[in-house]
């Protein structure tokens, strides 16, 4: 929960926020309303006058994460307010919490103030209740997630979050540059750029054109990378979805306006299986793109996930995963076994993989790649990194390279962090010593 306000005489919310960078910055927007209107925002169920949970409800487990969090909060306070994506199963939460003030899906900032309004009237002071022009964030300082459009129009069939989130729905090119532009001058030195589906930016809209520092830029991928390259920060894309044009940005990355690194989930390489997920099968065509991103920007970090025993999935569908994971030599991989999800259509389909089998591939698939990350990671020692700090730990400071996203990728482990005077949100050039299976090893002086 953020850090206490000073004020003792306001009205007071704890919050609890799960899930996925989506629902983070959706906490943001709460927690920043919030502040506006002379909340203090507390960090224990025993100061708060009312919880807000917002919840995750993506797969089985975060269902479960989130059910037990509202038990948490009901037994420690008592007064509770449930958001986020698990509020589209009011049914689920009611039945297991029945006591909950309030339920809403996400996005749903008016139903959330609303019920903390009804629940704890506001008390405004506009002279001590300042808050930040960048909002609050619940990143540090130096980094901060832009969400640039919510929904999706694809339909995986393991995924429910259309039928939880709806269709794409941009957000104009100039909000967003403009947001990106208030969080720079706030300190911020790396954009994660976020959404369902960050290739699709803009197509809802088509691509409408809008203003931004005198200049026409399109709602659009390419032109938000330009406009973003503008605040001479770091950029970097996730969620970016594996079509053609994803061609067009690396270009960007070559030129160094753009982070040499894409977050693109391939899910799988089967062509057959990818056609049961409903997802683009041409897998030759993607190590081909593979290939040629690399030879135009030769620095390009890629980071993908894969789901491993998908309903159907056979050994030798299996085996072509793993081959595709030494022919594309990623560098990041996650991967999850599958779980039927409810309400996804994937659960419709016959043959379901045996889940002793599910776990067995799910070891060999990150057997496989912990082999490949490790190699890649070796590759660096010897080089030069450009790097972004995020903490002093000890003599020790912890930053990342253009290769690591944060909370999802390694570090860089300087061991003279402190000796050099690093401090977080710095910028320096770390001479790489070693690496392990997930980090690397460096020094500043
Ligand atoms: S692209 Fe992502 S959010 Fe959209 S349906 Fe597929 S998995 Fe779900």
């Amino acid at each position: 929960m953020p850090a206490p306000a000073a004020s003792s005489a306001n009205p007071k919310v704890g919050f609890v926020s799960l899930g996925c960078p989506k629902a983070l910055v959706d906490s943001e927007r709460i927690l920043t309303q919030l502040r506006v209107e002379g909340y203090e925002l507390v960090p224990s169920y025993d100061d708060a006058d009312v919880v807000v949970v917002n919840t995750c409800g993506f797969i089985d487990s975060a269902v479960a994460e989130s059910l037990d969090a509202i038990g948490e909060a009901m037994a420690e306070n008592g007064k509770v307010i449930v958001t986020g994506c698990l509020g589209k199963r009011e049914d689920v939460i009611r039945q297991a919490h029945p006591g909950v003030l309030s339920i809403s899906g996400p996005q749903d900032y008016d139903s959330v103030l609303g019920a903390v309004h009804a629940a704890l009237p506001p008390r405004h002071d506009p002279f001590i209740h300042l808050v930040p022009d960048t909002g609050i964030k619940l990143t540090p300082k130096h980094y901060a997630y832009l969400k640039i459009s919510e929904g999706c129009n694809h339909r995986c069939s393991f995924c429910i979050i259309p039928s939880m989130r709806g269709d794409l729905v941009s957000r104009p090119v100039d909000e967003v540059l403009r947001e990106a532009e208030k969080l720079t001058m706030g300190g911020v030195r790396e954009l994660l750029v976020i959404s369902q589906d960050t290739s699709a930016y803009g197509v809802d809209v088509r691509y409408a054109e809008r203003q931004w520092r005198g200049r026409a830029y399109q709602t659009r991928m390419k032109a938000l990378c330009e406009g973003l390259s503008e605040l001479g920060v770091w950029t970097r894309l996730h969620y970016v979805y594996p079509y053609p044009h994803v061609d067009d940005i690396i270009p960007l990355m070559a030129d160094g306006k753009l982070l040499p690194y894409l977050d693109i989930p391939f899910q799988h390489a089967s062509p057959r299986i990818l056609k049961l997920m409903k997802r683009p099968g041409a897998i030759d065509k993607t190590l081909q793109r593979i290939r040629r991103w690399r030879e135009a920007c030769p620095e390009l970090t890629i980071r993908s996930t894969f789901i491993v025993g998908f309903p159907g999935e056979t050994e030798a569908e299996f085996e072509e995963l793993l081959d595709f994971l030494d022919e594309a030599q990623l560098d990041r991989v996650g991967a999850f076994a599958y779980s039927p999800v409810d309400g996804a259509k994937a659960n419709d389909l016959p043959d379901p993989v045996d889940e002793a089998v599910k776990q067995e591939r799910l070891a060999r698939f990150m057997h496989r790649q912990a082999g490949i990350s490790a190699a890649r990671l070796e590759a660096k020692v010897g080089s030069v990194q450009r790097c972004l700090v995020d903490a002093i730990d000890g003599e020790l400071a912890i930053a990342r390279s253009m290769a690591d996203a944060p909370e999802i990728d390694g570090v860089v482990q300087v061991q003279d962090g402190r000796a050099a005077g690093l401090r977080p949100g710095d910028f320096a050039d770390i001479t790489i010593l070693g690496s392990d299976a997930h980090d690397l090893y460096g020094e500043a002086l």
